[in-house]
């Protein structure tokens, strides 16, 4: 599952698109990581306390809902708390899943509407999307859906349970639901990047991986078509082990699973669409195989396993889109003659 966020510019303007990069040493890469997170502490430190602030009037504002809310739910769940924690980590992140994918099937298997489709990243792919191939998809999806994430969410509610209910009556502060996500997302980065890269390894890829890649021009419900041994290991344990480790509350919990699949679902969806986390870099992992194996890249960065795709007109439109013009349109493949 990947979280498709661009972090590789936010050295601004130390990389620029025509420059060619060297392929540098491993120390060359940790200095740049550390221009890149020390530029990211700089920003928060100076920008960091008022944007706190104004998150957090607005969360007090709307806290006391968000609390009377959950109180209705934990006194309606008493004493029946594992559905409660099932309901919240299976079925609401399925619900959000398959509501976002329906929405972009019906693009992929109609073609329509062209305003959505002309910010498909590799257009002449999924025009329309093959139907015997997406079918085996769903199977597969929905057979890791229940056979692997519904065990693997049972588990996980038995070692929360662990260490504490993690129904608890009290939500979670506003600051150390921040902090979860930001460390959810760590381990995700970690877990993800190593993982995939070890079944990229020639004696794995044949017999689990190769499976997800056959989709070469991946589309929103084919984040999870994977071989079911990787959908454990390097789908789902990514995501869960996070609140396992931090003993999260429900809430946190469940709002980090539907945003790891929606993540997962536009990282893979083939439209760079506006106002959309960039899917540029993941659907370059799948057009190239053997670059790109990170949800943020910044262990991409570290391990140079980005050099080729940071070359690409892809990388140049791995960005936040903020205009209604398509990238392929204003950063075309071929640049005309005289620009
Ligand atoms: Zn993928
Ligand atoms: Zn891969």
């Amino acid at each position: 599952m990947t979280v498709g966020t661009r972090v590789s510019d936010t050295s601004g303007a130390a990389t620029t698109s025509s420059r060619q990069e060297s392929p540098g040493g491993l120390w060359d890469s940790v200095k740049k990581t550390a221009v890149v997170i020390g530029s990211g502490i700089l920003f928060l430190a100076a920008f960091g306390n008022s944007l706190t602030w104004h998150l957090q009037r607005f969360w007090g504002a709307s806290g006391d809902f968000w609390q009377n809310l959950w109180t209705k739910l934990y006194v309606m769940f008493e004493g029946h708390h594992a559905a409660l924690f099932f309901l919240g980590t299976m079925l609401l992140p399925t619900l959000t899943h398959w509501a976002v994918n329906a929405l972009l099937l019906l693009v992929d298997t109609t073609g329509k509407p062209s305003f959505i489709t002309r910010y498909r990243i590799q257009m002449d792919k999924n025009n329309p999307v093959d139907p015997v191939k997406l079918r085996h998809a769903i199977k597969t999806v929905t057979f890791n859906q229940v056979f692997v994430s519904g065990p693997m969410v049972v588990v996980v509610y038995y070692l929360m349970t662990l260490r504490g209910d993690p129904c608890g009556p009290e939500l979670p502060t506003f600051h150390w639901a921040l902090m979860e996500l930001a460390f959810f997302s760590i381990v995700e980065e970690v877990l993800f990047y190593y993982s995939h890269r070890l079944f990229h390894h020639p004696s794995l890829y044949k017999h689990y991986h190769k499976q997800h890649h056959e989709w070469t021009a991946p589309i929103g419900v084919v984040a999870t078509y994977a071989h079911p041994l990787e959908h454990m290991l390097s789908n789902m344990l990514p995501v869960v082990l996070g609140p396992v480790i931090l003993g999260s509350h429900l809430t946190s919990t469940s709002m980090w699973y539907c945003l790891a699949l929606f993540s997962t679902t536009i990282s893979h969806c083939g439209y760079h669409l506006p106002f959309l986390p960039s899917p540029e870099f993941h659907d370059f992992h799948h057009l190239r195989f053997n670059q790109c194996f990170g949800v943020f890249g910044i262990l991409d960065r570290l391990h140079g396993t980005d050099s080729k795709f940071r070359q690409t007109k892809q990388y140049e439109r791995h960005t936040l889109l903020t205009s209604l013009t398509p990238l392929n349109e204003s950063i075309p493949d071929t640049p005309k003659k005289g620009q």
